[in-house]
């Protein structure tokens, strides 16, 4: 018997809430033919519920959707009017917004609150920021020799796949999708198939807004296979990619070896975090804090890295431990005051765990937590490392975790040196009072965004994206847009003699 597509989960703290597990595409509800896949509560490590999921006939299904809808409907669609389907979109996300954030918080374990004030919020603020742009969207004509003229149109793409990760369920699932809706693309999103819950609830939340059938497709399935079938399709245009290296590679060989999609991959990071002397030191240690334990470390540019300066080291350390201490109060992510949850899952946990041993066995000092927290459910403690260098492995491998490795420097050329000495370049940060050092690191640290005296600061308008193998393309903000169009030249002869 096929599993009902409505199922209803109970909530750590007693209450319950329906869920949807089957596939969207064209705007229905559609079991899958893939395995059935269990979804794991991380506080409590038990099921959730199981989802359905996408073999290559569905995958095919939901890209022949997203195709048709393009073609006869989609592309004609005036770019205000989709401009008021996007918003429309963020005005039933506002209203049903603590809903979305107790999906989030279930499947991945974040904390309510946060779920609710940062990765909601965010996340409708990005629809409205990218409403903005659909109609705003065009090219330019240009001059070229008297008798001929010439225009540009920024066209969309047709059919763009997703891949998105857990780490923030809804808000990487708005950086592709806000968008590609507003350049005039249809998608085809696979969800993380450790946290598919909460892309289901945006996907009745399209439906109701009224977008086309077709337009937003949602698919969860395994990465190898589901995965594999979207990013090697013949009819996707583009891959918007989020996740690890690794699959980033597999990613651009599936478009390598199929039609030569266009890709944006936005990769893993080992983001280094440089206090110098004369920084304001309390407030360097309280950003610095968040940098790295925001999202549990959970975060690509998470500031896993902190390069002092020997002289502050020892003052900025007992700093750091403070705002630790007051900041994270670990917890069942629906308590109000709870900060940081359960890692994501027990294959995350235990890859935590090691690195913290093969830390210790590299030479490394706990300076504290270290172990994990409780006894049940996927929990560690923030936890500080001292006496590193940059061979180790806990300061060159992401470990995506709340572990921070904090080494020394005794000038500002070594700590650039030390901070480039990576094969990531998502982002980094220096606190610094002095305006000219701040120019100059932030100059030479070869990543894509650089936070002085601050960290983990975004804004919709703002564009994010990695160097190096933190790969390639921008997220948010108007270059965004150039990710999800192309441009086409059109030159005409003008058959007037005047
Ligand atoms: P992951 O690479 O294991 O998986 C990411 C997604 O790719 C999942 O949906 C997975 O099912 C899918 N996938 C796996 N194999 C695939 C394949 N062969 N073809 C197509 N898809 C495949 O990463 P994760 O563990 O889910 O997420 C953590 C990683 O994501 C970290 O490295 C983190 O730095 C990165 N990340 C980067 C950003 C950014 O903006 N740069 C943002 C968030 C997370």
């Amino acid at each position: 018997m096929v599993q009902p597509d409505l199922q209803t989960v109970r909530l750590s703290n007693g209450k319950e809430i329906t869920v949807h597990t089957h596939l969207f595409i064209n705007n229905e509800f559609v079991p899958g033919h893939g395995p059935l896949i269990e979804t794991i509560n991380p506080a409590t490590e038990e099921v959730i519920c199981s989802v359905h999921s996408a073999d290559e006939q569905d995958v095919n299904a939901a890209v022949n959707a997203a195709a048709t809808c393009f073609k006869d409907t989609w592309r004609k669609v005036a770019p205000a009017e989709k401009a008021r389907l996007i918003n429309k979109l963020a005005d039933l996300m506002e209203r049903d917004r603590d809903e979305l954030a107790i999906l989030d918080a279930l499947d991945n374990g974040k904390a309510f609150t946060v779920a609710r004030d940062v990765d909601i919020t965010d996340s409708i603020a990005c629809y409205r920021y990218f409403a903005g742009w659909a109609d705003k969207i065009h090219g330019k004509t240009i001059d070229t020799t008297f008798d001929k003229m010439c225009y540009t149109r920024h066209e969309a793409l047709g059919v763009v796949g997703a891949v998105i990760p857990w780490n923030y369920p809804t808000m990487m699932a708005a950086w592709k999708f806000a968008p590609a809706l507003a350049a005039g693309n249809c998608i085809v999103m696979k969800t993380s198939e450790i946290t598919p819950l909460p892309a289901y609830k945006f996907a009745a939340l399209v439906k109701e807004a009224g977008f086309p059938a077709g337009v937003v497709n949602i698919i969860t399935g395994y990465g190898h296979t589901t995965g594999n079938y979207l990013s090697g399709h013949p009819l996707v245009s583009k891959m918007a990619f989020t996740g690890s290296t690794a699959t980033g590679r597999k990613v651009m060989e599936s478009s390598s070896t199929s039609n030569l999609k266009k890709l944006q991959l936005e990769l893993g990071g080992k983001s280094a975090q440089i206090v110098c002397a004369d920084a304001d030191l309390d407030q360097a240690a309280e950003w610095a804090c968040g940098g790295i334990f925001n999202n549990h470390g959970q975060s690509c540019n998470a500031g896993s890295r902190i390069l002092v300066h020997e002289s502050v080291h020892d003052q900025f350390l007992e700093l750091f431990i403070k705002h630790t201490k007051a900041m994270i109060k670990i917890g069942d992510p629906f308590e109000e005051d709870t900060f940081q949850g359960p890692q994501i899952s027990k294959a995350q946990f235990d890859k935590i765990l090691n690195y913290i041993e093969i830390g210790k066995k590299e030479g490394a000092v706990v300076s504290y937590g270290g172990k994990r927290w409780g006894n049940k459910g996927y929990y560690i403690e923030p936890t500080v490392f001292t006496n590193c260098h940059n061979q180790m492995r806990i300061m060159r491998e992401e470990i995506f975790g709340p572990v921070v490795a904090i080494a020394k420097f005794k000038t500002i050329e070594e700590a650039i040196d030390i901070a480039n000495d990576s094969d990531y370049g998502l982002a980094g940060s220096v606190y610094t009072t002095n305006l000219d050092t701040a120019i100059t690191v932030t100059n030479e640290i070869k990543t894509g965004t650089m936070w002085v005296n601050c960290f983990d600061v975004f804004d919709q308008s703002t564009p994010f994206g990695g160097y190096k193998q933190s790969g390639f393309g921008k997220e948010l903000g108007k270059y965004s847009l150039q990710e999800y169009t192309q441009v086409k030249v059109v030159k005409i002869l003008r058959s007037s003699k005047i």
